[in-house]
């Protein structure tokens, strides 16, 4: 009876054991994650519009993913596949120490290639295209602050400035 029962803690025991060490190493790893310190900055290439993310994250190389979106799949027969990407950063959320909350930073986009997609599908290739040329022409001369000022007040006003309601006949 005795035996019976001890046979019978021990395996409940290992199962705990078994249990308790599963739980850890399917843990650790996520533990990590939500507290260890880390640094994810996205940027976009103002030249073709492709998104690129780079993780820094405890004890890990850093990590880089590019994502290629409508944007950028629009905007690519426009542009020398062999430029070398410009890229502006647009959002950065980190975590500076261990146990801190992360924080979310954003701003800096500019959004070129984004909202000249977008007055392309809402107002038509022929007011996109000369905004395209010459926004692509001032992306050759890398000043950033002038790519901005252009996407600010030349293409935003474009995608706002919606041809006029033909006059109802009365
Ligand atoms: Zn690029």
């Amino acid at each position: 009876m005795t035996t019976f029962r001890l046979t019978k803690l021990l395996c409940v025991f290992s199962i705990l054991a078994v249990a308790l060490v599963a739980a850890a190493a399917i843990g650790f790893p996520s533990a990590i994650d939500q507290y260890a310190p880390f640094e994810s900055t996205t940027s976009e290439c103002l030249i073709c519009g492709r998104m690129r993310t780079v993780e820094r994250r405890w004890m890990q190389s850093p990590a880089e993913s590019i994502y290629v979106g409508d944007d950028s799949l629009w905007m690519q027969p426009q542009v020398d596949s062999e430029h070398d990407h410009w890229w502006a950063a647009c959002s950065t959320e980190e975590r500076p120490g261990w146990f801190d909350y992360s924080m979310i930073g954003c701003g800096g986009g500019v959004g070129g290639v984004s909202t000249l997609h977008h007055v392309a599908t809402n107002r038509g290739a022929d007011v996109a295209q000369p905004l395209v040329n010459e926004y692509l022409q001032l992306t050759q001369g890398g000043d950033l602050k002038s790519v901005r000022n252009f996407v600010q007040y030349r293409v935003m006003p474009a995608l706002q400035d919606r041809p006029r309601a033909p006059a109802v006949a009365q």
